[in-house]
């Protein structure tokens, strides 16, 4: 007997980046931050007054958007907050497609949560071929019949990331339908698009806490768009889950967000250390695609994405490896913090013959 529904049967659920106990490993398969978190937001955490956790949150996190509208020059009424950014972009299906509509487009090699979720909502949806190049050619997805598109900028897992140039003709020119521009790798590229979401009441721009914040343990995420579009996140929220973002989270991510001056530093030395680990890598016969973000992708001369993964493993060195067409050949490196990226320049040195 069988008690699942047909979906719980059916569904391929997203595979998240693996986290073995085995032994201690350099994590550098999902693009965490190699910081801590601001020192402004560890002190909110520890001075938090454990007795308030018989209370809900406040329904609203009117703090925390607050900040967020703060620190991204809108207003709250702008603001979705959610449960990870993964719960945000969730809740943009069923808010803004329809299962017996256009359906959605997007990339063909792109964030891979993106058909996961229109699969367990029932949305249908077209994947645009990248160029050989890796990257996103905005016309043909404009092209795409479709009630909505999402967009990574910077992409995942390439890194490739679309000047801001680029992404107001792309807005524009699909006023007819939604616009979902994940900025998950943004403070890593600093080429937001919020600041149309004022001008193009399609766009929803949708951000994390977890990598440029460096709390990816808290799971907050957010959205900024016009009042409308955040109504409609809303209203499917309140279908499922009144309360996603619990009263620690809220709090510390407020924090967070307002030490902009703290992350910014932080997120220059990862990205300096990004361009360093793209040299290193590339006279280590890797071929490496620009990135924007905080990890690189990166395809050896000699030696398979699967081989390179499997013996960084064993040097105990996590990458993520992607068994996927056109990118099987790739691994997807996080950018650690200095002392991590040298351990698995090591790691590499120790198997890689004449690079
Ligand atoms: C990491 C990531 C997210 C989601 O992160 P959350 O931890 O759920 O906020 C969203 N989009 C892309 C492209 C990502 O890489």
């Amino acid at each position: 007997m069988d008690y699942l529904s047909r979906r719980a049967r059916e569904i391929a659920p997203y595979t998240a980046g693996e986290q073995p106990a085995d032994r201690k490993y350099v994590k550098l398969n999902t693009n965490e931050n190699p910081y801590p978190p601001s020192p402004k937001a560890q002190a909110v955490l520890q001075a938090f007054d454990a007795g308030l956790l018989k209370l809900y949150p406040p329904l609203e996190a009117e703090a925390l958007r607050g900040a967020i509208a703060a620190a991204e020059g809108v207003s709250p009424e702008n603001v979705f907050c959610g449960n990870g950014s993964d719960e945000v972009l969730a809740l943009c299906l069923p808010a803004f497609f329809d299962e017996d509509g256009a359906g959605a487009a997007f990339a063909d090699i792109t964030y891979s949560f993106y058909p996961v979720f229109c699969a367990f909502f029932g949305v249908p949806y077209t994947q645009i071929p990248l160029e050989d190049d890796f990257t996103l050619d905005l016309a043909k997805l404009t092209a795409a019949k479709a009630q909505g598109v999402f967009v990574a900028n910077p992409n995942a897992p390439t890194g490739i990331g679309i000047p801001l140039a680029q992404i107001e003709p792309f807005v524009r020119e699909n006023g007819g339908r939604v616009v979902v521009l994940d900025e998950a790798y943004m403070p890593f590229y600093g080429q937001s698009a919020v600041p149309l979401t004022k001008t193009y009441k399609n766009l929803l721009v949708v951000k994390t806490f977890s990598k440029g914040y460096a709390l990816a343990g808290m799971r907050c995420g957010y959205a900024i768009g016009d009042a409308a579009l955040i109504q409609g996140l809303c209203r499917c929220r309140d279908s499922f889950n009144s309360y996603p973002v619990d009263s620690v989270c809220q709090a510390v991510c407020a924090a967070a967000i307002g030490d902009g001056a703290y992350y910014a530093e932080k997120n220059a030395l990862v990205v300096s250390e990004r361009e360093r680990l793209g040299r290193e890598l590339a006279a280590r016969g890797f071929f490496v695609l620009p990135s924007q973000a905080n990890f690189v992708f990166a395809r050896h001369a000699a030696c398979g994405g699967r081989e390179v993964y499997k013996q960084l493993r064993a040097r105990g060195v996590l990458v993520r490896h992607f068994a996927k067409p056109r990118i099987a050949d790739f691994c997807r490196i996080t950018v650690g913090s200095r002392e991590q990226n040298d351990a698995l320049l090591s790691a590499l040195d120790a198997f890689l013959k004449n690079g």
